[in-house]
């Protein structure tokens, strides 16, 4: 049996992107449906990526605390224990808990939830297959009109060719969240945001952890210097690096993964437990029906969009992982809200120039616009000023005196570029620089502001303050 409904706006994926979108178009009064294929709200970030990560990192870094870096601070502590199976439970706690808020909070609005999987039908139609536990799933298939729809379908771990996941040994991110104990050594193959996350939480948890990466350096998209800082710290807590190292094959021997990397020494094999493959994510515009909308597809695979967010198709917007742009929650929220604000004729947009990134490693690195590296390809004049956390009172305090704070200036006009922090709280301290670049203002600006004392934030004013002339 076949039901019709319409709706102003149809939301296809309750990602970061399509909840946020939803939310937004129903304060706006338009009467919203967000389909989900999954029976939990979230996306990947609240289900298997930003949240569960970070409760990871956040679980294993007082684990490795309290081992090796309280006695710094006069703090001797016998007998650290590690309760894999309870640290898990929390982990899925968070997520349970954050998935919920964003059901009750779509409810809260008046979104109408449905569990289903949704295909683009020609016109402005979406077929969805419901979910055989949904309410209502009786009519099997939904056919829904809307006046507009927003593809938010996200993304999924790309593979690399001829090493398939096989979930228990050789796995993707989703697997590494969940191993249901300490693999003796682990593989990681991509030296980015992924692998050094992943990689640090099962390290710190006495996992005997190499990273390989095909690139000559990791954070690849990261400020060099910031990327360099990071990896000796990495290095120094036991993460062995093998760079300028591709790896081309993997294969299950017993109860060992062989991993076979090419680098210009030559053929090697790492033999190890366990292998996370974290080479970047694929956008999820098979089997969406792209072809019966008549939406069409960059080079990069991803669904071409103009500035308001519109596909090439009338009617049908689209925003998050599965459009150009770095793969980040925070930026498909951005685009969602900005997407369903041109939709209500409102003046949505994004700036691009101020997309935070932030790898959320120990110590933390974190960046806004472009690198030095990146300004002297485009031959810019910039400034420079640089200051090292180990002459930040507040980190002498903590112990953290790893890392600096490089703030990067327009050399004739003193305009704030960029901001590359790599040391304690630099996730939280680069929205300061966030919000300066997103404002246009001047490195002079930070420089004036009086920072309390002693705070990490002091470190930023110091930058902005020596990046000048
Ligand atoms: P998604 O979150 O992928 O959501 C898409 C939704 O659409 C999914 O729920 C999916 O089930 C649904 N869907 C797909 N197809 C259909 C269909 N046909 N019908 C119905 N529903 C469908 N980003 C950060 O900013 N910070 C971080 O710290 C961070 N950490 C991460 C850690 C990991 C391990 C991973 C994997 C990713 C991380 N990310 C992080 C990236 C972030 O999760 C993504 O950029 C973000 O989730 C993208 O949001 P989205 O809404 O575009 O898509
Ligand atoms: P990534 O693009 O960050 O890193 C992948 C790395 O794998 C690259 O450095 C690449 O050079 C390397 N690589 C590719 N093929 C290889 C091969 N055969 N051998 C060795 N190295 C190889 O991708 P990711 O770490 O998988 O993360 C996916 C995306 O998820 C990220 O790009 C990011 O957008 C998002 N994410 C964000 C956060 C965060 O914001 N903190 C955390 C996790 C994931």
């Amino acid at each position: 049996m076949t039901v019709k409904d319409k709706y102003d706006l149809v939301v296809i994926g309750a990602g970061p992107g399509g909840y946020v979108a939803a939310a937004r178009a129903a304060q706006l009064g338009m009467k919203t449906a967000c389909i989900e294929k999954d029976d939990r709200m979230g996306g990947v970030c609240l289900n298997c990526g930003c949240i569960p990560s970070k409760a990871l990192l956040d679980s294993s870094g007082k684990y490795s605390g309290a081992k090796n870096s309280f006695a710094g601070h006069g703090i001797k502590i016998k007998g650290v224990d590690l309760d894999l199976a309870a640290m898990m439970a929390r982990k899925d706690a968070v997520v349970t808990g954050l998935t919920q808020n964003v059901r009750t909070m779509l409810n809260g609005l008046g979104v109408t939830i449905i569990h289903g999987t949704a295909r683009l039908k020609s016109g402005l139609k979406v077929e969805v297959v419901m979910n055989p536990e949904s309410p209502g799933a009786k009519a099997q298939k939904k056919l829904i009109t809307a006046d507009r729809i927003l593809i938010a379908t996200g993304s999924a771990p790309a593979e690399v060719e001829g090493i398939p996941f096989d979930g228990k040994k050789i796995v993707d991110s989703t697997g590494a969240l969940s191993f249901d104990r300490v693999p003796g050594s682990l593989a990681v193959v991509g030296g980015g945001y992924i692998g050094l996350e992943l990689g640090s939480v099962w390290a710190r948890l006495g996992s005997r952890v190499t990273v390989l990466e095909m690139l000559p350096q990791i954070a690849g998209a990261m400020d060099g210097q910031v990327s360099r800082t990071l990896m000796r710290s990495l290095a120094k807590q036991g993460i062995e690096f093998m760079l300028n190292t591709r790896v081309s094959k993997v294969e299950v021997k017993r109860t060992k993964v062989w991993v076979t990397a090419q680098n210009r020494a030559g053929e090697s094999t790492i033999k190890c437990d366990r292998v996370l493959v974290a080479v970047g994510r694929r956008p999820l515009t098979k089997e969406i029906g792209l072809d019966h909308a008549g939406i069409k597809l960059g080079g990069d695979g991803r669904i071409i969009v103009d500035e308001t967010f519109q596909t090439s198709a009338k009617g049908i917007y689209a925003i998050g992982d599965i459009i150009a742009g770095p793969m980040l929650a925070h930026k498909a929220s951005a685009e969602a809200r900005a997407a369903v604000e041109c939709m209500a004729g409102l003046p949505g947009e994004v700036n691009y120039d101020a997309i935070v990134s932030v790898v959320y490693t120990k110590p933390e690195a974190a960046s806004v616009g472009p690198t030095e590296e990146a300004l002297r390809k485009k031959k810019v004049d910039f400034c420079k000023g640089v200051y090292p956390f180990s002459a930040s009172g507040r980190a002498r305090c903590a112990g953290d005196l790893d890392g600096f704070v490089k703030v990067l200036s327009h050399k004739k006009t003193g305009r704030l570029l960029g901001v590359h922090i790599i040391g304690p709280s630099a996730s939280e301290m680069i929205a300061e620089a966030v919000f300066a670049v997103n404002m246009g203002a001047a490195a002079e600006d930070i420089g004036l502001t009086v920072h309390g004392h002693p705070t990490f934030g002091e470190a930023l004013q110091e930058a902005a303050m020596a990046a000048r002339d």
